[in-house]
Parts: C-alpha cells; sequence; structure tokens
C-alpha cells in the first residue's frame, strides 16, 4: 500500500459544487458512482478513510450519512479502510447522541470521528459536549476537527451563517487538555492560524494534524517546515477527495523534499499506528 488518505469525502453523495468549483474541480473529473470511487483509490494503491458528516450548505442531491459511507467500506475494502463518523451535536437531547456514539464505537468499520466546528456551528471546548467527548475517549478512536478557514460558504454575504472563530486550533488545545486520553486530529494546516496550530500540535501530544486541502506543495511554508522536521511523526496524509485530486495530492507530495524516513511516515505509518490499521 503506497498511502493512507485519512481525509475523504464520498463523491458519491453530498457533493458540494460550490467548493468544487472553488478548487477548480470540473465535475465530469469527479466519480460519482460508487464503483468508479472506489476504483480510483485501487488504481493508485492507496486506502481512504471516509467521512460521514454532510455539509450544511449541499441541499441537492443525495445526503451523505454514516450509514453510506459504511455501506462503501464493507462493499470495497480493498479501497475504503473505514469511516469516520459524524454527529449531530446540534440535537436536542444529546444523551440520544451519546447512546448513538456508542453504537458506531462497537462497528468495525468505524475508525474515528470527524466533525466540523465552523459549519455545525460549535466550540469543541464547549463543556456541553463533555459527556460525548467522554465516550469517545474511552472509545478509544480518534476524532478529527475542522480547523482554519472554509470554503464552506466562502465568497458569500456573511458566509452564509457560518464563523470562521469555532475553527480556531486553540479550541483543540482545550480539549486536549482536558481529554489528554483522546486522540485528536486537527483537519488541514489551520490557516490563518497555521502557526496557532503549531503550537497546539508541539504542545499537546494528543493532537495531530493532516494536510489535507492543499497541494504539498502548496502548503504554508512555516507548517511544511514543522512537518518535515519535528513534526513529522504528527502529520498524516490527506487530500480532502474530491476537492483535491487523489493523483495530483500525490504528486505534489512526492515533488516536496522530505527525508524518506519522513515521506513513509506521513503518507502511511503515522496513519496506520494512530488508527490501528
Ligand atoms: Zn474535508
Amino acid at each position: 500500500m503506497r498511502a493512507i488518505d485519512v481525509h475523504v469525502h464520498p463523491s458519491t453523495r453530498g457533493l458540494d459544487t460550490h467548493a468544487c468549483h472553488y478548487f477548480r474541480r470540473e465535475l465530469n473529473q469527479v466519480p460519482q458512482t460508487a464503483e468508479t470511487f472506489a476504483d480510483l483509490y485501487i488504481k493508485q494503491d492507496v486506502r481512504a478513510l471516509l467521512i460521514g458528516w454532510h455539509p450544511s450548505t449541499v441541499r441537492e442531491g443525495a445526503r451523505n450519512s454514516n450509514e453510506h459511507v459504511i455501506d462503501l467500506a464493507v462493499s470495497y475494502p480493498d479501497a475504503f479502510a473505514g469511516v469516520l463518523a459524524s454527529l449531530d451535536v446540534n440535537a436536542a437531547n444529546l444523551d440520544e447522541v451519546a447512546r448513538y456514539a456508542e453504537g458506531l464505537l462497537r462497528h468495525a468499520s468505524v475508525k474515528g470521528f470527524k466533525f466540523h466546528p465552523p459549519d455545525q456551528g460549535f466550540y469543541p471546548s464547549d463543556k456541553k459536549f463533555y459527556k460525548i467527548w467522554d465516550i469517545l475517549q474511552s472509545g478509544n478512536k480518534p476524532v478529527m476537527f475542522h480547523v482554519g478557514f472554509t470554503v464552506l460558504g466562502a465568497n458569500t454575504d456573511g458566509g452564509s451563517g457560518i464563523a470562521l472563530d469555532y475553527g480556531r486550533p486553540i479550541h483543540l488545545d482545550t480539549l486536549a487538555r482536558d481529554f489528554p486520553r483522546m486522540k485528536i486530529i486537527a483537519a488541514h494546516p489551520g490557516w490563518p492560524w497555521e502557526q496557532e496550530l503549531i503550537g497546539v500540535l508541539t504542545h499537546k501530544k494528543n493532537v495531530y494534524g493532516d494536510i489535507s486541502g492543499y497541494l504539498a506543495e502548496q502548503l504554508p511554508e512555516i507548517f511544511l517546515k514543522a512537518i518535515r522536521g519535528r513534526l513529522q511523526d504528527k502529520a498524516l496524509f490527506g487530500t480532502d477527495f474530491p476537492y483535491v485530486d487523489l493523483e495530483k495530492a500525490l504528486t505534489s507530495f512526492d515533488k516536496v523534499d522530505f527525508k524518506s524516513a519522513a515521506k513513509e511516515r506521513i503518507l502511511f505509518s503515522n496513519a496506520q499506528a494512530l488508527f490501528q490499521l
């Protein structure tokens, strides 16, 4: 296996055409059937972790869901290593959400969880979610949070109701302090707070970062320097497919001057160890 891609949105459902446009992706290049989607990962010899969350800005087409990505992972094990399940933090009854999370944790295809604080409108460090975090920490599966800028609502009046503040990396610092056994993944380099994120990654052993949403050559310079050096054990390869193309992401990664040990760690073994794949 060449790599593990820890940040993949199924292009079969919940496709955000606005985000595709932002990343200049032609829709006819994006696989929209389960088979063509799986084939793309098999051809590149990469295994993906599929995200079950559905963006609030996507209102057309079929909805993405945990059940949909679990189905894909079960049907195409050579392409998909498992799923990062999502929870509705805005549900009226958080005890029910907690019980649902317990069920997901028992599912073999569920390798972790993914949240999008700016789109879901919540602070990861808000104490009202601590009973849910307690359960996820006990379940011993990593929990990913979007950090930094989001293309969702970008260049629209009022950002379509989305506030960037929820995605500040510093909120994960508080969470990591209060849940020291929770493996936390900050998705993306955190721009425009990439320095804040590097501070959190350096200080909290239980926080990791993925490089998704960027071609490796275009990562913020200070972030790239950090993951080539002392943070090489904490960085994970991810694309943010379908918004970033897998093949282009791999080619770009190859062009960056990583030491070969760091390269192998970021592409493969850090994620293998973290998700126990
Ligand atoms: Zn994403």
